[in-house]
């Protein structure tokens, strides 16, 4: 390394050693023309230090510093190395920086801006807190599903467009023309067929897509799920396994925070519609507290839509979801609406961060399903490779997905899912750094079968 220590390491006890130091300078201040102090920072932090004379440093220059930790005697509380600063023996500039386009400081930065230049906004203290507490959170997250017996499994991205949920982004194929891949909306029918290959415990942290509008709890295009599936596994295990998980990582990762309910509260659809009017209720004792995490599942949902669409059902979670079986007898055009299922969400401070439920693993319940949501002979069509999958020993199985990134901004008490992403895409869908979505070439065209009507 070029570096002996990091900017957030040194303390009274290193007084006297010959250290080196990178990073940049985020402070400068020269008094008169004997002394310059500036602050060196790194991601672990800021160290003084103190250059003779003048020097012709700016900020954000990227440096490394050689030189002499001395005790100081005015310490900075406020500053873990505080007890210290350096005397600067050598400086070498790595590389210089103009001025930057906003001050890093700066609380009021239009949203725009920010996205334009985010690797410089990244450089934030608080941006690097976040990316740092989302990467505690997912080691966290994988140390506890291995140690679950969970196994990771990547899925496909390049898939199939169907039918339900919300719109697919296309990817045309340049070997079969006029036919497109999908990219997923969520793993779904592959950790499904995962139960059938005998994955009984599967999980992945899956990026999926999909082409919605932004809204401050989403981000548009894109985003990670933590994407869970059991086989052999009852309701109640998936909730268990999902509520150990979030204990943990609070109790690893977020000391600071506190659980309104160290056993998460299951509550009925039904019941929470009438008391609070939504199935996204704020538990939390006092809703302006930042530390305070409210989770509870939600059970017990209708497994249709109220409304029928075109005269058909939609399913209030998804085609796959099982309806109990007391209820079995309700899958009629006429009686329907009455089927209750085995979907759970959880809910944490009144958003919605993940749902799943026990899923149909006969074929016969599956194709009634399809027939109640009005699929044709062509969408059935679409899905045949499922009810071919669901011949061979199917096992009862079950999962959830969690947003990550929803998850971690409400941990974190953040207001906006940007704060814990390292590049978004901003409310117009664009990624404002690389400049995306962008014209291609027309030989790229030409290959993958496009005419466009757009110069
Ligand atoms: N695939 C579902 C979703 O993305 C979650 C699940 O049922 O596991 O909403």
């Amino acid at each position: 390394m070029l570096r002996t220590h990091t900017c957030g390491e040194l303390r009274k006890a290193h007084a006297n050693e010959k250290v080196v130091l990178c990073g940049w300078v985020d402070t400068i201040r020269a008094v008169g023309n004997k002394l310059t102090f500036l602050d060196l920072r790194d991601r672990y932090g800021k160290t003084q230090i103190i250059i003779k004379g003048k020097s012709d440093l700016k900020l954000e220059y990227c440096v490394q510093i050689k030189g002499k930790v001395v005790a100081r005697k005015n310490i900075n509380p406020k500053m873990p190395t505080g007890d210290i600063e350096i005397q600067a023996e050598k400086v070498n500039i790595f590389t210089k920086s103009p001025s930057l386009p906003f001050n890093l400081g700066d609380k009021n930065i239009d949203e725009e801006t920010r996205m334009k230049w985010r690797y410089l906004d990244l450089r934030k203290e608080n941006m690097q807190k976040n990316l740092y507490q989302r990467h505690k959170i997912i080691k966290t997250l994988h140390e506890f599903m291995d140690k679950e017996k969970f196994i990771e499994i990547s899925t496909p991205i390049l898939t199939k467009s169907s039918p339900e949920g919300a719109r697919d982004f296309i990817v045309p194929s340049r070997i079969h023309p006029g036919k497109f891949y999908a990219l997923p909306q969520s793993p779904q029918q592959y950790k499904q067929l995962l139960m059938i290959s005998g994955f009984d415990k599967y999980y992945q942290i899956a990026p999926c897509f999909r082409d919605e509008d932004a809204r401050a709890d989403r981000s548009p295009g894109e985003f990670y799920q933590l994407d869970v599936e059991m086989s052999f596994a009852e309701q109640n295990d998936i909730l268990n396994t999902i509520e150990k998980l979030f204990i943990e990582i609070v109790e690893k990762v977020l000391s600071n925070k506190k659980l309104t309910f160290e056993k998460f509260p299951r509550l009925k659809y039904d019941e929470v519609i009438k008391k609070y009017g939504t199935d996204k209720p704020d538990l939390r004792k006092n809703k302006n507290d930042r530390n305070e995490l409210a989770f509870c599942w939600i059970l017990d949902f209708p497994l249709f839509e109220e409304k029928l669409e075109n005269g058909h059902y939609a399913p209030k979670h998804h085609m796959f979801t099982m309806p109990i079986e007391e209820h079995w007898k309700f899958l009629t055009k006429k009686d329907a609406g009455k089927a209750k299922s085995y979907q759970h969400d959880l809910v944490l401070n009144g958003y919605e961060i993940g749902g799943g439920s026990i899923r149909i693993h006969k074929a016969e319940i599956q194709e009634k399903i399809f027939d109640l949501i009005g699929f044709d002979k062509e969408d059935k069509k679409y899905f045949e490779h499922m009810l071919t999958a669901f011949k061979y020993g199917v096992p009862p199985h079950g999962g959830i997905a969690l947003g990550i990134e929803r998850a971690i901004m409400i941990m974190l008490g953040e207001k906006n899912i940007r704060e814990v992403v390292a590049f978004p895409k901003n409310k117009a869908a664009q990624d404002l750094v690389i400049d995306a979505p962008s014209k291609v070439k027309p030989l790229q065209l030409k290959e993958t079968h496009i005419k466009t009507d757009k110069k």
